[in-house]
């Protein structure tokens, strides 16, 4: 079975970013995140983000308001945020507090600069199966997993296990946009073992410590762990439990360093993106 490692996938998307950096003659696009309250897995995806934004050498701004900010004062500033013509891209760290309309944000942000695809005018992109807008990042990074080892999607049965909008639906719709057959398994699904045994690509973003083990997997498939989990001695581990799948699957990405390391670069990939549609 092979080891599909995030960081193989980071270097073919780095390789690519820099092309677009080249063609805008050294101009340092901005990102901007938003962030509210001192939430731990928020400043941990931000501190990651960063660190990323430092290696692809781009540029973040930080904008953090207090956990009881009122929505008068949020709203306007998240407005000036997203018209401000120094800022390439935003990412609105979730979830926002009580008191603040998630839905109020996500049809503020400006679509051009909404990296993480949360805006209706992205979604609606995505499941018309276009190419332009942002998809959510993290459905993204299994796609350019799938890219950069090689895997060809056109016309593969792909299950996808869970259906959140900002995983699962979504990579449903850029598995099927790329001419896969795709299935969309959840908690109500009836018989998860035998749909999952259709899969050649099976992707699984359910957020179930090791849901899938070698009983749901046929001969030869892909498989793309996207959970992140705490196993029984809180060591972090995936959906997917790899053993017994070495001589049933042939490919695998594992947690960590898997489909989470990968995230970051597309983000960094669409503040590119983001930049070069409205300077090129
Ligand atoms: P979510 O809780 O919003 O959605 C989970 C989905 O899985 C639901 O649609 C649910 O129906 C389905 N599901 C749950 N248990 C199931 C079961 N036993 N059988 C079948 N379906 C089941 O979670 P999410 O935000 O989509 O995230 C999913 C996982 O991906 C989590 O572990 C999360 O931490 C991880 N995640 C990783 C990244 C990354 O960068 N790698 C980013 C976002 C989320």
């Amino acid at each position: 079975m092979r080891e599909l490692t995030g960081q193989q996938v980071v270097d073919a998307i780095r390789a690519e970013t820099e092309k677009t950096l080249e063609a805008l003659g050294g101009y340092v696009p901005t990102l901007a995140i938003v962030r509210v309250g001192e939430n731990v897995p928020q400043l941990s995806y931000e501190k990651g983000a960063k660190k990323r934004m430092q290696n692809f050498g781009l540029d973040v701004k930080t904008f953090v308001f207090p956990e009881d900010v009122t929505p008068e004062v949020f709203f306007q500033r998240f407005r000036e945020i997203n018209a401000d013509s120094a800022i390439d891209g935003v990412l609105l760290l979730k979830p926002l507090p009580e008191q603040l309309d998630v839905r109020r944000a996500e049809q503020m942000i400006d679509p051009e600069k909404d990296l993480d695809g949360i805006s209706p005018v992205n979604i609606a992109r995505v499941f018309a199966g276009e190419e332009a807008g942002f998809a959510p990042c993290t459905a993204e990074a299994v796609m350019e997993t799938l890219r950069t080892y090689e895997v060809p999607v056109h016309g593969k049965r792909a299950v996808v296990v869970g259906r959140s909008l900002v995983v699962g639906r979504t990579l449903a719709m850029l598995l099927l946009r790329d001419n896969a057959t795709v299935t969309i398994c959840h908690t109500q699904t009836k018989d998860l073992k035998e749909e999952c045994k259709k899969a050649e690509i099976l992707a699984v973003a359910a957020g179930r410590a090791k849901l899938i083990d070698r009983d749901y997997v046929s001969a030869g498939c892909v498989i793309l762990d996207v959970g992140i989990n705490a196993d029984e001695n809180g060591n972090l581990c995936g959906d997917v439990n790899p053993e017994g799948l070495s001589d049933l699957a042939a490919a695998l990405t594992p947690v960590p360093r898997g489909i989470g390391a990968v995230t970051t670069s597309v983000l960094a990939k669409h503040l590119v993106q983001a930049a070069a549609r409205r300077l090129l």
